[in-house]
């Protein structure tokens, strides 16, 4: 199941409100992080669900007569079906581009399946930030997978992504020891120049949170209204 929902906040810009809007792609996720129930889903991802989804979004756009849209794609693994993330955001894209108006689109992964193919991908659809989301300590799979080869393929993607889009890499820390172990993994992204010049990747660090909450907390205003949600099978 796909999950689109948007707020209307009228108190940026202009020329009209911003239509904030959140699709959770209902997809499964490649990795098997502790206490997350994609993990442990299998299977290919449905792609009608998020393609209607982002039809709904796009025909938004002139009915809420918003001035700008902020789009942000997670759950689980997006990039387990680039072609989708692609398609969903070049449809929103476009119909903001129909109606003159501004349009910025985050993508939240694990980052384990992305290279510079994926990330120009992305770009040239509108997606502007890629967001890293790292586990750390208990709910990582286990240390082991996080600090060798899971860590290598994150590091890969974030020097090929930064070529493309901004990169906001984010911690999960819920205490002192997640966060010793999260600031040891910063020490590292910096030695590897992730965090220089000129495409630097920003650092977050924060509580664990679903996506939902996370994409929500990438939007700077509070949302001034509720509008809807809409689910598609
Ligand atoms: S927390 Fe994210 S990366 Fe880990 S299993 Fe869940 S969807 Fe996948």
């Amino acid at each position: 199941m796909a999950i689109l929902a948007y707020d209307l906040d009228p108190t940026e810009g202009l020329a009209g409100p911003r239509l904030k809007a959140l699709l959770d792609l209902g997809f499964p996720c490649n990795l098997t992080c502790g206490g997350c129930a994609r993990g442990r889903q299998r299977g290919r991802p449905n792609r009608a669900a998020p393609l209607a989804v982002a039809d709904r979004l796009a025909g938004l756009v002139a009915e809420t007569a918003a001035g700008a849209v902020s789009l942000v794609l997670f759950g689980g693994e997006p990039l387990l079906d680039t072609d989708v993330v692609v398609a969903c955001s070049a449809r929103v894209r476009d119909a903001c581009a129909r109606d003159g108006c501004g349009y910025d689109a985050t993508v939240i992964t694990n980052a384990t399946l992305l290279d510079g193919f994926g990330a120009r991908r992305l770009s040239r659809a509108g997606v502007t930030t890629l967001q890293v989301t790292i586990p750390v300590g208990a709910r990582a799979a286990s240390r082991s997978s996080l600090d060798q080869q899971r860590f290598g393929r994150i590091l890969r993607s974030i020097r090929e992504a930064r070529e493309e889009l901004d990169v906001l890499v984010r911690f999960e820390v819920d205490g002192a020891e997640d966060l010793r172990e999260a600031l040891s993994t910063v020490r590292v992204l910096e030695r590897e120049g992730m965090l220089a010049s000129p495409h630097p990747a920003a650092v977050l660090l924060g509580p664990r949170a679903s996506y939902a909450a996370q994409a929500r907390a990438l939007f700077l205003a509070r949302p001034a209204r509720t509008a809807a949600v809409t689910r598609c099978p």
